[in-house]
């Protein structure tokens, strides 16, 4: 089973600050899964490293001021176009993130408050039927394939 996965996650130094994370992702996942990693934000067009960007009234600004939610969106389709391509059902997505977050999102202050709301990737992705997961919901993912 193929399963997208935020590139970042897997310690890919794609982040904006030019940084990679690694979680111990890989190892809690069986091996009948693969792991299709992405980074909506360098797919969109977005240079590593980069300003830092929060959700605003439903757009996407940088830290500069300036608006990349046209950035975001198209990174977001081709992440989209690639999880048909592998047939996903499934993502694992970084949380918090304003592409990849799901359910909660930095408020657009850049004061590290977080609200309800999903990143502009993670939006599309649900809104298309993908099952998005953050990086602290492995063990719900796995119960919800353990029977595929
Ligand atoms: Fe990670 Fe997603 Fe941000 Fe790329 S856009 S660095 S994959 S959280």
């Amino acid at each position: 089973m193929n399963i997208l996965i935020s590139a970042c996650l897997l310690g890919v130094k794609c982040r904006y600050d030019g940084k990679g994370k690694t979680y111990d992702v890989l190892s809690a996942l069986p091996e009948s899964i693969r792991l299709i990693p992405v980074c909506p934000e360098q797919l969109g067009g977005l240079s590593t490293p980069r300003p830092k960007a929060e959700i605003k009234n439903g757009r996407v600004i940088n830290i500069e001021g300036t608006d990349v939610t046209d950035a975001f969106k198209r990174g977001a389709e081709e992440v989209l176009r690639l999880a048909e391509i592998f047939g996903c059902k499934y993502a694992i997505l970084k949380e918090n993130s304003p592409s990849c977050g799901k359910g909660q999102v930095y408020n657009g202050d850049f004061s590290g408050v977080l609200i309800d709301g999903d990143g502009i990737c993670a939006k599309l992705l649900s809104q298309k039927g993908i099952k998005v997961f953050g990086e602290s919901q492995i063990d719900k993912l796995l119960e919800e394939t353990r029977n595929e």
